[in-house]
């Protein structure tokens, strides 16, 4: 076996390891596109646990009515999905304890790739600046924000930076294949 080959296989078991060890986050990513924006509003995902993703809803009629929609979602999802998920549970359970955990600063400020934008920076840096400003503090954001994607390469359809490994995937950031298999 030559050289180059056992690269090739390192590399492909690399880019198998990453896309497994984080399928909440890869979710997370993909849900609003998946669901919409207005169902996006009144759920919140919470956990994979064996397969099964557990969803907190604002209100019992959500979870009631994207119940019957859960089997159209899966195959939504799991087109997106490294590990095909079985089912999907809605509860407004944890709505209101969830909300908290999530509801950071930067959690919907770029429409375009929320979740990844916002993982980028730590909350906690926000804290300390205690200036008042929170005009000033969302445009330091958004430049540091900036600095970062442009290191990253652009999805070739709507042109927004794209973390390698979704190009790799998909040729196209995880929005558009969103967009495309939903159609
Ligand atoms: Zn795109």
């Amino acid at each position: 076996m030559s050289l180059k080959s056992v690269n090739d296989i390192l590399n492909i078991l690399q880019l198998e390891t990453k896309l497994q060890e984080q399928p909440f986050q890869r979710l997370l990513k993909c849900w609003s596109e998946v669901v919409g924006t207005a169902v996006a509003a009144h759920t919140r995902p919470l956990s994979i646990q064996r397969n099964v993703l557990w969803v907190a809803t604002s209100s019992a009629a959500w979870a009631q009515n994207l119940t019957f929609e859960r089997q159209r979602l899966l195959v939504k999802l799991n087109a997106l999905l490294p590990n095909p998920l079985v089912d999907i549970r809605f509860s407004t359970a944890e709505w209101h304890s969830s909300k908290q955990v999530a509801d950071q600063p930067n959690s919907s400020v770029n429409p375009q790739h929320p979740s990844y934008l916002g993982k980028q920076i730590a909350p906690e840096n926000h804290l300390n600046s205690d200036a008042g400003d929170a005009n000033t503090t969302f445009a330091d954001w958004a430049v540091a924000i900036q600095a970062r994607s442009h290191h990253l390469p652009l999805c070739p359809e709507c042109e927004s930076p794209t973390p390698p490994g979704e190009l790799q995937r998909w040729g196209i950031c995880c929005l558009c294949a969103a967009k495309k298999f939903s159609r």
